[in-house]
């Protein structure tokens, strides 16, 4: 490994990944560190995705695609049925993933694009100078060095200690950390082209379950509460035990997950002097479904971009960095987590009853398009007095 680059990398999801491969391509030397032995595993994801945002990135490919969605199923507590059909369903949920060989792949274009990339490599330290960070102390097999570089782009995801170790509070509230397990289950009955999401606060309280279609007679089978929600008997794993009995007693289950998924507003600055944080470290995760591989991506792109005019012009001070911070905030995703958080607050405090008169109030209904804000639109027009509250933000 060098001992200096452009731009460093810590963390080989997607969010780093692109990053890597962005920098690459724009001729800046680029090192991408991975703390785990290999990249893609284990997978804590249910590995949807919407069809536009992938292909913003990649052709889609067989080899990392285990399913082509064509509908999705929101099922109340009460079994009402929220259907969306193809062309529908695809905004929010297009593809099911194979994560393992996908990130990969992000891995080996970044690789090709000409970035080093270095698995079971942890940064153990950040290197900061007169309160400029210029790199990391890595950690690998045993052996740690320097890697100095102009801008460190901290894409270590959840656990995010990097930014934290370099002064920026990374706290997510213990309401707002969903506690999520996931079995891969196969030998199942299902519809292998539908997504389905189990609304309820018996079935997930503040939270969903979601059968994720994996192709023939398999899916992904996980639950997401908050953290704040779990208890003896009520676990996350509980919920979804008690599901698995009801719904799919002889499935026979192949992997099992656990991971934690930050639904918080994300940081009030993603930018230091010498510093860059996307994906997951940021908290741009969305607040309704915990989808974050496309935001991670689209930060990981934005965050290289303003970081090679940075280090062209010989300045990574927090204010050279900071058209990255201002980016993505006031772009559409930014306005998307600021309305789906708030949109998700509401929503997280309704009843069984009141959910159930939501869901009926829309089940016949032959939606345009199947977004966070087609649905939200829709319940107010039909719930007008109920869903007062959210019309500021249509
Ligand atoms: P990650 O993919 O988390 O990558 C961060 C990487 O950094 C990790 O590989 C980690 O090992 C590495 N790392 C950490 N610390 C260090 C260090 N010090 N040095 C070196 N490396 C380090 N999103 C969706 O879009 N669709 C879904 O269906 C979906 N389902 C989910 C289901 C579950 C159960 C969970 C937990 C999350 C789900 N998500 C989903 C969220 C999605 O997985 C993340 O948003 C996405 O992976 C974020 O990408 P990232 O690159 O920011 O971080």
């Amino acid at each position: 490994m060098k001992s200096e680059y452009d731009v460093l990398v810590i963390g080989g999801g997607p969010g780093g990944a692109v990053a890597a491969w962005t920098a690459a391509r724009k001729g800046l030397s680029a090192c991408l560190i991975e703390k785990r032995p290999a990249i893609g595993a284990p997978v804590r994801c249910a590995e949807g995705i919407g069809k536009k945002l992938l292909t913003d990135f990649l052709e889609p490919d067989p080899r990392w695609i285990s399913a082509d969605i064509k509908r999705a199923r929101i099922v109340a507590p009460d079994g009402t049925q929220i259907q969306l059909k193809e062309d529908q369903a695809g905004a929010e949920v297009g593809y099911v993933l194979d994560r393992k060989f996908f990130d990969r792949e992000l891995v080996w274009k970044a690789s090709q694009a000409g970035a080093d990339v270095f698995v079971k490599t942890r940064a153990v330290e950040p290197i900061i100078e007169d309160g400029i960070l210029r790199g990391a102390v890595v950690e690998s097999c045993g052996r740690r060095q320097e890697v100095r570089a102009q801008v460190t782009i901290a894409a270590d995801g959840v656990e995010s200690k990097f930014a934290r170790w370099c002064g920026i509070d990374t706290t997510v509230p213990v309401q707002d950390l969903m506690s999520c397990i996931q079995y891969l289950v196969t030998d199942i009955d299902i519809d292998p082209v539908c997504n389905d999401f189990y609304l309820g606060n018996e079935v997930a309280p503040q939270g969903y379950l979601w059968v994720f279609a994996k192709g023939e007679r398999c899916a992904n089978v996980g639950i997401g509460i908050p953290a704040s929600k779990t208890g003896p008997g009520n676990r996350a794993k509980d919920h979804l035990d008690r599901f698995m009995a009801e719904h799919f007693p002889d499935g026979k289950i192949i992997e099992c997950v656990f991971g934690g998924d930050p639904v918080c507003r994300p940081l009030d600055c993603t930018v230091s002097d010498g510093l860059m944080i996307i994906g997951d470290a940021a908290r741009v995760v969305d607040p309704i479904t915990g989808g974050g591989i496309g935001n991670a991506m689209l930060t990981g792109r934005l965050a290289v971009e303003v970081a090679a005019k940075a280090i062209a012009t010989g300045d990574t001070s927090k204010a050279a960095l900071m058209p990255y911070d201002e980016g993505w905030r006031n772009a559409k995703m930014g306005r998307d987590l600021e309305r789906n958080y708030k949109v998700k607050e509401f929503f997280i405090k309704l009843s069984d009853e009141k959910m159930n008169d939501l869901a009926d109030s829309i089940a016949n209904i032959d939606f345009d398009e199947f977004s966070v804000k087609a649905l939200v639109l829709e319940l107010i027009k039909r719930n007008p007095k109920m869903l007062f509250e959210l019309k500021e933000l249509k």
